[in-house]
């Protein structure tokens, strides 16, 4: 029958549509993806790594403090004080340990 033919035609382009449809718009996707892609936003930032590479350090990792962090040996930081009992820093501005409740020697 002529309809069941169209018919069987139609599910049968509809199935190769579903089937190719999101390889192809992926492969749209990738190729519009690459076309947008900044060259000159690449380029600066590649520029930039290399001045940072040149210029200094500022950007290094500190070996001591990557390795106070890791320990949680660090200096004291300003405005804290640590306890003389537990070691626990506490705000130099409080009278007794957050953590032993030592009084302070500042407090
Ligand atoms: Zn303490």
């Amino acid at each position: 029958m002529a309809l069941s033919q169209l018919e069987l035609a139609l599910r049968v382009a509809l199935g190769l549509f579903v089937i190719v449809a999101p390889t192809l718009l992926f492969l749209a996707l990738w190729r519009g993806l690459e076309a947008m892609r900044d060259d000159e936003l690449i380029e600066r930032a590649q520029q930039r790594a290399q001045r940072m590479e040149g210029s200094g350090s500022e950007w290094r990792l500190d070996a001591t403090a990557v390795t106070a962090a890791v320990t949680g040996d660090d200096p004291v930081p300003e405005g804290t004080v640590a306890c003389p009992s537990c070691g626990v820093r506490n705000r130099s501005d409080v009278t007794y340990c957050q953590q032993c409740l030592n009084k302070l020697g500042g407090g």
